[in-house]
């Protein structure tokens, strides 16, 4: 990966707006959670909350697909900041009967069969982490593909009926990897193999440089299908 490690002029300023969006979170949003997907801009969340906003928990999806490359981080965080970050897993059932009509990696085969493991496996849990809560923060960034240009620091969610928060909407992607070198955070080893966006081992891929950052997520699907379901848009309009 090609990353170009110049001072960013404002990173001090990004930092020091962050936390106050953060503060403010934690006072006024109570119960709030933070979606910890492990990427690399999701590691400047760890590294603030854990050791500044104790108020805010954390938690993140296991699929039970993930690369072992990212239970290696989960196990770092835990050394590192002493903090347990909550594992939501899918319905053991429900991964069973799928598993059983319709095959281990059938996501392959159709767009609607990828679309229900991701549901079963994502979608589902993250309903589950979110009840009750006030807010939730995800480390999504304008800059990561064209479908978030128009990202929102705050705005309401109606589908899971909380607000919602993209606290590093405007970073850019020096200024993640200038904080996280600076501040020695912890970061998958697989964003040093040409993978800028990680998510389950088999629906990930490296790409090459130039390609947009998410091109490795669900490669054999065409760009307009590529969505998870955990981001959508008030309109339900997938948004990843
Ligand atoms: Fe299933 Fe792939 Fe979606 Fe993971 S990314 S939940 S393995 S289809």
């Amino acid at each position: 990966m090609n990353r170009q490690m110049d001072e960013p002029l404002d990173l001090k300023a990004r930092v020091e707006q962050l936390c106050v969006m953060l503060a403010d979170i934690q006072q006024h949003y109570a119960p709030a959670v933070f979606a910890n997907s492990l990427g690399a801009e999701d590691m400047v969340l760890t590294d603030l909350i854990a050791q500044r906003f104790p108020g805010i928990s954390m938690f993140t999806l296991d699929t039970g697909r993930l690369p072992e490359e990212t239970y290696d981080l989960m196990q770092r965080i835990r050394q590192h900041y002493g903090v347990t970050i909550h594992a939501y897993f899918p319905d053991a059932t429900t991964v069973e009967q799928y598993v059983a009509q319709q095959g281990p990696n059938a996501f392959y085969e159709s767009v609607a069969l990828r679309k229900s493991c991701c549901y079963m496996r994502k979608v589902e849990p993250l309903k589950r982490a979110l009840q009750g809560k006030k807010a939730w923060i995800t480390g999504m960034r304008r800059e990561q593909t064209s479908t978030r240009e128009n990202l929102e620091l705050s705005s309401f969610d109606e589908v899971h009926n909380l607000q919602k928060f993209n606290p590093l909407c405007e970073w850019s992607t020096e200024e993640v990897w200038h904080y996280l070198k600076q501040q020695s955070v912890p970061y998958n080893t697989l964003h040093d193999r040409f993978y800028p966006s990680i998510g389950c081992a088999p629906c990930t891929r490296a790409v090459t440089p130039g390609e947009d950052v998410r091109s490795g997520r669900w490669w054999w699907e065409r760009a307009d299908t590529r969505e998870c379901g955990l981001h959508v848009r008030n309109t339900n309009t997938p948004h990843e």
